[in-house]
């Protein structure tokens, strides 16, 4: 398997917090890879470093063989790096089609090549089919959720990030949308990157996981490692 992203030694930080403290990590193609950590062990920091809303302070990102550092955060999606960030972003005052076409802009594909992708994303998410006319920001959660991820898979990601979609949806509805996920990677092959504060469901799916504190690696292995680790187990006492 090829590496797809890897990151060494990355710091990063807002002003004089350190966020990220010589974070080495890396996802190769076609892996499913989860983030678990407890709150503020730089997660969400890591996301936005690599997609670029954050400039790390030192350390290297190479994806799909290129330095990130000299690819400035614009060019990122177009790279095929795609990240759905903690609280979906989709734009509200548009709909459900709006939202898909929207997120076909980073790759400047030509219309035909939207349309069929956008048809796509309408069969791997029917609830999105029969709002398709709907404002987004009438969506309910889990339906606003599938809309981002699908917006994100419009421009044909090679890595996909996503931070905590599982944030405020009830259980029925994580377990629809990580059913999603993985039937993305298992039949379509989809890298993935989660970061997620429901562990155990977490690493059930996931090739492998790295378990972060204070901004670095403090744990990693496979899922079933991971779940069998007393160190992950004490952290998620009573979720595994
Ligand atoms: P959570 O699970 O709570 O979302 P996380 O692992 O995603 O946590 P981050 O959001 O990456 O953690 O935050 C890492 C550290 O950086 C925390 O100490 C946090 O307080 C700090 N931090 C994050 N965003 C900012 C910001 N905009 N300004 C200042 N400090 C920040």
């Amino acid at each position: 398997m090829s590496r797809l992203l890897e990151l060494s030694g990355l710091t990063a930080g807002y002003g004089g917090v350190r966020a990220l403290d010589g974070l080495d990590l890396h996802v190769d193609e076609g892996e499913f890879v989860v983030l678990l950590g407890p709150n503020g062990a730089g997660k969400t920091t890591t996301m936005k470093t690599v997609s670029g809303l954050l400039k790390p302070v030192s350390g290297q990102m190479r994806f799909a063989g290129q330095d990130l550092a000299k690819v400035a955060a614009w060019r990122r999606p177009a790279l095929g790096l795609g990240h759905v960030p903690e609280g979906r972003q989709i734009f509200p005052d548009h709909t459900v089609l709006e939202n898909l076409a929207l997120g076909g802009f980073p790759t400047r594909r030509r219309k035909a090549e939207t349309d069929r992708r956008r048809d796509e994303m309408l069969e791997i998410f029917p609830r999105l089919a029969e709002r398709s006319s709907q404002l987004a920001g009438t969506l309910s959660g889990g339906e606003a959720q599938m809309l981002a991820i699908a917006r994100a898979l419009m421009a044909a990601p090679r890595l996909l990030m996503l931070d905590e979609p599982s944030l405020g949806l009830a259980p029925l509805k994580v377990a629809e949308l990580f059913g999603y996920l993985k039937r993305l990677h298992d039949e379509r092959g989809l890298t993935i990157l989660l970061v997620e504060q429901q562990a155990s469901t977490a690493l059930r799916l996931a090739d492998r996981g790295y378990v972060l504190e204070r901004g670095r690696v403090a744990v990693e292995g496979t899922g079933a490692e991971l779940r069998e680790d007393p160190r992950v187990q004490a952290a998620y006492l009573g979720q595994l």
